[in-house]
């Protein structure tokens, strides 16, 4: 059965972070939708020039254009075991035509991951990115912190631009009205699980890991939704 996985929670709830472990943990694709923005713009295609206002303000690009991203990603050959997907769906218009997509797959597996407003609000204030690889620094390594330098490849070690206070407020504003309404949306299923994100990296990892299991038992022959 293919792991079809996806992230729910608010930014700065350690998706990225954890879909990265996951996706190293059981060989299949990451799927980032703001990394695959964020290459867009650095490569300034038509897509990536018009993304970037829109992410610098902290608001959302069209259902239509992240649809269209996605699916395209989707098809690749290496999605054919499984992906997990982080930073999509953010609608409930993204989600239906997700769940349109998934006809004929392995059902989805939707984890939500739940960290309080304020510890939030303080992780995206000291968040520093690797302008290389992406990745998020670890808070703990002083080292990498106090050089800038990324301790996963050597990059150098920024604040995302949308990472700003006032762009904060507003993509937790956005969160709530449009990104919040997809857990009543997808809570009924069986392969919904929430996970404490508010707990050490490592074990938010394990409980990951926990409740995919979890979740996977309870699908049958690929038909659990
Ligand atoms: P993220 O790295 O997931 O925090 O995404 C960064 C920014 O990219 C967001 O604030 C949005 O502007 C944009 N973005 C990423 N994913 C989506 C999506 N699924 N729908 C709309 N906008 C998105």
């Amino acid at each position: 059965m293919a792991l079809n996985l996806i992230m729910l929670g608010p930014p700065g709830a350690g998706k990225g972070t954890q879909a990265e472990r996951f996706a190293k943990l059981k060989g299949i694709p990451k799927i980032s939708t703001g990394d695959m923005l964020r290459e867009a713009v650095k490569a300034g295609t038509e897509i990536g020039l018009r993304a970037k206002a829109i992410m610098d303000r902290g608001e959302l690009v069209s259902d239509e254009v992240m649809i269209g991203i996605v699916q395209d990603r989707m098809n690749r050959d290496d999605a054919r075991s499984g992906f997990i997907l982080d930073g999509f769906p953010r609608t409930v218009a993204q989600a239906r035509s997700l769940d349109q997509v998934m006809v004929g797959r392995s059902p989805l597996i939707v984890i939500d991951i739940i960290v309080p407003e304020s510890e939030l609000v303080r992780r995206l204030g000291s968040r520093m990115v690797c302008t290389r690889c992406g990745s998020n620094a670890d808070p703990s390594d002083t080292k990498a912190i106090s050089t800038l330098v990324c301790s996963k490849c050597g990059g150098q070690l920024t604040q995302r631009t949308d990472d700003n206070q006032s762009v904060v407020l507003e993509r937790l504003k956005v969160y709530h009205a449009n990104t919040a309404p997809l857990v009543a949306y997808y809570q009924g299923r069986p392969t919904f699980r929430a996970v404490d994100g508010a707990q050490a990296a490592d074990v938010v990892a394990q409980a990951l890991v926990d409740a995919v299991d979890g979740a996977k038992s309870v699908v049958v022959g690929g038909s659990a939704l």
